[in-house]
């Protein structure tokens, strides 16, 4: 075991969120609605050296299985991140996250005259037109996003 595996103890039941891009762990915490406030425990790595692609943040999220549909949801964020899932110390599940063909109601479109702004009953879905660029459109006014533009709903 790496040193960089021992810096955070192991857990015995939860999902591990690791190659985490440097830095943005607390976003991704932040895109999965998670707080602390359940009481479990989180743990939270930051800058941790020795990851083939250079330092990488790392989160331990006990006795919480997050679903494809949960982690789907950091992969604007954490695009090359790995979920283990841990079930009695053991990796049970392991997968990347992925980036999915829509984002339905995960995040708002920035544009304040478009219809899913105002009011309707339109739940707001924005598309990966091409994932290898991350070319972002919002299916209901069609304008193209960038990343930093998505409002987290
Ligand atoms: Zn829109």
């Amino acid at each position: 075991m790496s040193q960089s595996e021992l810096l955070v103890r192991r857990i015995k039941n939860g999902t591990v969120l690791d190659h985490i891009k440097e830095g943005q762990a607390l976003a991704v915490l932040s895109a999965l609605r998670i707080d602390g406030k359940d009481g479990n425990v989180v743990t939270v790595a930051m800058n941790v050296p020795g990851d083939k692609y250079g330092r990488k943040d790392i989160l331990k999220i006990e006795n919480k299985v997050l679903g494809p549909q949960e982690t789907d949801r950091v992969s604007l964020i954490a695009p090359k991140a790995t979920v283990n899932i841990i079930k009695n110390y053991k990796v049970v599940e392991k997968r990347d996250v992925e980036l999915p063909p829509l984002f339905v109601n995960v995040f708002r479109c920035p544009i304040p005259s478009c219809i899913t702004n105002s009011g309707e009953p339109i739940t707001p879905t924005i598309e990966v037109v091409d994932s290898s660029n991350l070319t972002l459109r919002c299916r209901y006014c069609r304008r193209f996003l960038s990343v930093d533009e998505l409002i987290p709903i």
